[in-house]
Formats: C-alpha cells, structure tokens, sequence
C-alpha cells in the first residue's frame, strides 16, 4: 500500500515540475544574482514513518548491547566539532532529538549537533557564503552515533531497512563526515522549502528530481553548488544528505552527543 501512495505522488510532482532543469551546472554567484519568483507550492510531504518489527525499547536494548565495526583502514581522527560553537548563525533543526521522524520518538537526549573539524570548517564557509543572498544554513542532522543507527535497523523490517544504513559497515554519519542541511532564510529565519521534505524518502528526494517549483528547484541547486565547492558531494536519492570528502578514513564512533565534543577515536 506504501508503495502506492509513494508512486502517486511522484506522478503529482513530475506533472506538477517542468521536464527541464535550468539550473543545473551554475554557479552560486549566478544562481544568487537572478530573481526567480515563487510560484505554485509543492504538493504536501508525505510523513514517512517505519512500521517498526519490535518495541523501541526492545531495538535500543540490542543497540545498547551491541558493538560498532572496527575500521582499521581509517586513519585520519580529527576531533568532533560542535557546530553551534563553530558558528553561532548555523540552525539548527535536530529532527531526531525530538518526536518529528520517521521513527516517531525522539532518538537523541541533547539537540546538539558535531561534525569532525575540517567538516565542521567546511559547513561555516559554505554558511558565510550564503549570508550575501540572504540564506544560512539549516542542519537536520550531522554525526550520529553507531547506536542510534543500529536502534533504526533493529526496529525497522526488511522494506524500510532499503532506507537505512547497514549498521555492519557503519554509516557516513556515524564517522562524523555526513551532514543532513537545508537553507533557512535569514530575514525571518524561515526554514526554506525544497522540492521534498526532509527525510521523505519518496522520488522527489531526489537531487535532481526535475518537480516542484522553479524557484524550489533553484535553492536546492545553490545549496548543492555552495556544499560542493567546499568539498561536500551529494547523495543522489536525498537532495539534503551531504559527504565530506575522504569520509571513508574517518572511524565510525560511538559515543553519545552529550560526551561527543572533542572525541577522536572510538573507545
Ligand atoms: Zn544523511
């Protein structure tokens, strides 16, 4: 039934969207400089929620229990950076420290947000970049612990687990060099729309899904060029999900975000 629903919307979007996209291969300055007005809204998200196969409590009892995999070909270990010291203009918008997610339960204790250092450097220039056409940066998510990411998996069955990251290898997040962002606007501090939600997980995620409007299409193009040019590169099924470059030698960590500033190395 999930899967009906899902293809409904996309066939809404793609008629919604035109069939070309105009602003791909631009530069942020010239993306920036061109007015392009609001026109219809995107169709409503869909809010994505897993059909959990256990109890929460049950799923963070085997994570708690459970140990991350051990990398031994990483070896770079700069320290966790938190962000709202790093840059107090960046906002942020913890979706797994509250009940606003797919999960439906806060996964977090602390809305705090880390990225390893020159990530964290990396995300504050494209920020500051962002201040002369009048956006910032929103953060969704940033380093996850290992655990959070195997309470996902254990909670979730075999469909919604295609969404999720394999808590065997360790995701890109749990290294600390995977950042979830948005662009909020700094008159009103609006959070922006974008061609989908944030974690919607249906074809309009997409980073070039060709719906929505013209002027949410432009915006995710910025964002996109503006995270590229310091290094980031996107996820193609998710237009909010950024790499940092070299992510796979950064060791997949552990520790909670309430004791995470400054770590380096898994335990
Ligand atoms: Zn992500």
């Amino acid at each position: 039934m999930r899967f009906v629903i899902l293809a409904s919307v996309f066939l809404v979007s793609a008629s919604a969207g035109c069939t070309a996209d105009p602003f791909s291969d631009r530069s942020v300055e010239s993306l920036a400089a061109e007015h392009v007005p609001e026109t219809e809204p995107s169709p409503a998200a869909t809010a994505y929620r897993i059909v959990p196969v256990r109890p929460i409590e049950d799923a963070r009892a085997i994570a708690a229990a459970a140990r991350p995999p051990v990398d031994r070909t990483a070896d770079l270990a700069p320290p966790l950076v938190d962000l709202a010291r790093a840059e107090p203009g960046l906002k942020l918008d913890l979706r797994y420290a509250t009940a606003d997610n797919f999960m439906g339960v806060p996964l977090y204790r602390t809305a705090r947000a880390f990225l390893r250092a020159p990530a964290a450097e990396a995300l504050v220039r494209v920020h500051r970049r962002l201040v002369v056409h009048g956006y910032g940066i929103v953060v969704f998510d940033a380093y996850r612990p290992w655990s959070v990411t195997k309470t996902f998996w254990e909670a979730a069955g075999p469909v919604d687990r295609a969404f999720l990251g394999d808590p065997a290898e360790g995701s890109r997040h749990n290294r600390g060099a995977a950042v979830d962002v948005g662009l909020y606007d700094r008159a009103d501090g609006r959070i922006l729309a974008m061609p989908s939600a944030y974690d919607e997980f249906t074809p309009r995620a997409a980073a070039d899904f060709r719906g929505g409007t013209a002027a949410e299409r432009r915006r995710r193009a910025l964002l996109r060029r503006a995270m590229e040019d310091e290094g980031f590169a996107v996820l193609p099924n998710e237009w909010w999900h950024f790499d940092y470059r070299d992510w796979p030698r950064y060791p997949v960590l552990n520790v909670p975000l309430e004791a995470a500033e400054g770590v380096r190395n898994p335990d």
